[in-house]
């Protein structure tokens, strides 16, 4: 526990007018001042909440009720750093018979060049049509159960069936398909590694044939005219269809393990070890290390307990791509020239950390926080400040942060991807 003249709640204490324009002379008459440390009394969340930041004009009061950081956001917040923030309950829902998809992608996110994400139901049964498309697909089940199939150059198939927690991996180029399975089908998050890619601009079996002059289909695959008249004029995209046969079945009539791929394409994360657990919650972590045909696309999935903090800390290899699963939470960006964004989060939200921008996330819910961290890597690599803290020299440490050896002591030396609170 800290006591009441440690750390963050001297800051809290500031009026954000002292905190952005003062130098330290000032900065400590306002954290002694006694109107300062009746309004922290106030004041549980840290951010100040003083007449300043009143507002008797207009409130989206739903948005404001779920939205108190990103609103109102704590003083050490400072400046302009680009959009960190979207949410799948904004984007458009495609709806098709059998399911539907929709996507949050560089337009709408425009920071996000490296990563966008989509968000797809199939109904049992149901089909998103036989395509492939120019960016690597990672996806993980968010609900319910599918089968999927991908072909590797050589001939060579691949076919499982994924279930709630499981990845998968698709080259770029390689043709797929995803059915959804019985009793419900399924919900999936896909990442692709293009920002700009789009759920609407993949290349559809249906497409290539209805778009080839009949003569060509006759002399490539010895098709009659009737048989050609019957083939889908338009995409099929998602649509309704009778459920497979057992895995098993299907796997032996196309030819059993003389065309079965080496390689493997899914990946059952949920029930994975985790890399790290402690008190605080636990993190799962999956990249080209423990999946090998994952060559571009590295994830951990956190859980945070209540209260509790993914730690401060960077990547030194790319941006971050969130998705929030479950719970509430709030994230700070720390970029250079002293900007700083402070915004809240929950679940079905996206977030995103511009390239090595120091972080924390914070669970601010009652629940276990649950989200995925997206980066266009072949491997997961953080850097814990803590960490780097505890292997310098004491004096160094001292020089730069003005502390004495006791409270240098107290800095946690390990790496601990989640504090608890
Ligand atoms: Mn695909
Ligand atoms: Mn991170």
């Amino acid at each position: 526990m800290q006591s009441p003249d440690e750390s963050s709640t001297s800051n809290t204490a500031l009026s954000r007018r002292a905190f952005i324009g003062a130098g330290s002379a000032a900065l400590a008459t306002a954290a002694i001042s006694t109107s300062a440390l009746a309004q922290q009394a106030q004041d549980t969340d840290g951010a100040e909440h003083d007449h300043s930041s009143s507002n008797p004009g207009p409130v989206n009061s739903t948005l404001f009720g779920i939205n108190p950081n990103t609103n109102t956001p704590p003083p050490t917040d400072h400046g302009d750093i680009g959009p960190i923030w979207y949410s799948f309950d904004l984007a458009r829902k495609r709806v098709e018979e059998g399911g539907w998809t929709h996507q949050v992608t560089q337009r709408e996110l425009p920071p996000s060049a490296d990563i966008a994400g989509v968000n797809m139901r199939l109904t049992a049964g149901s089909f998103r049509e036989l395509h492939w498309h120019t960016a690597n697909e990672w996806a993980i089940m968010e609900y319910g159960s599918a089968r999927v199939t991908v072909m590797n150059p050589d001939g060579t198939m691949f076919i499982d069936d994924v279930g709630e927690g499981d990845l998968w991996f698709f080259p770029a180029g390689y043709p797929h398909s995803i059915q959804g399975l019985g009793p419900d089908g399924c919900q999936f998050l896909l990442v692709f590694d293009e920002g700009g890619f789009s759920e609407d601009g993949t290349f559809l079996i249906s497409e290539f044939m209805a778009h080839v002059p009949p003569e060509i289909l006759k002399k490539n695959m010895r098709l009659s005219s009737s048989d050609i008249a019957k083939l889908p004029k338009n995409e099929l995209y998602i649509f309704p269809s009778e459920l497979p046969k057992s895995l098993s079945a299907d796997r032996s009539v196309i030819g059993g393990g003389k065309v079965a791929a080496q390689q493997q394409y899914t990946f059952r994360m949920g029930s994975m070890e985790p890399a790290f657990k402690g008190a605080g919650g636990e993190v799962r972590i999956v990249d080209s290390t423990n999946f090998p045909v994952n060559s571009s696309i590295a994830s951990a999935l956190v859980r945070i307990k209540p209260g509790g903090i993914r730690e401060l800390h960077w990547h030194p290899n790319a941006s971050e791509w969130q998705f929030w699963l479950k719970g509430h939470g709030r994230m700070t960006i720390v970029m250079p020239e002293g900007r700083a964004r402070t915004m809240d989060f929950a679940a079905n939200d996206v977030g995103f950390v511009p390239a090595v921008a120091g972080h924390y996330i914070e669970n601010t819910g009652e629940t276990d926080l649950v989200f995925l961290e997206m980066f266009k890597a072949p491997r997961f690599v953080d850097v814990s400040l803590n960490n780097w803290i505890g292997r310098m020299p004491p004096e160094m440490a001292s020089a730069h942060l003005h502390l004495d050896a006791a409270a240098l002591k107290k800095i946690p030396t390990e790496k601990q991807p989640i504090i608890a609170g």
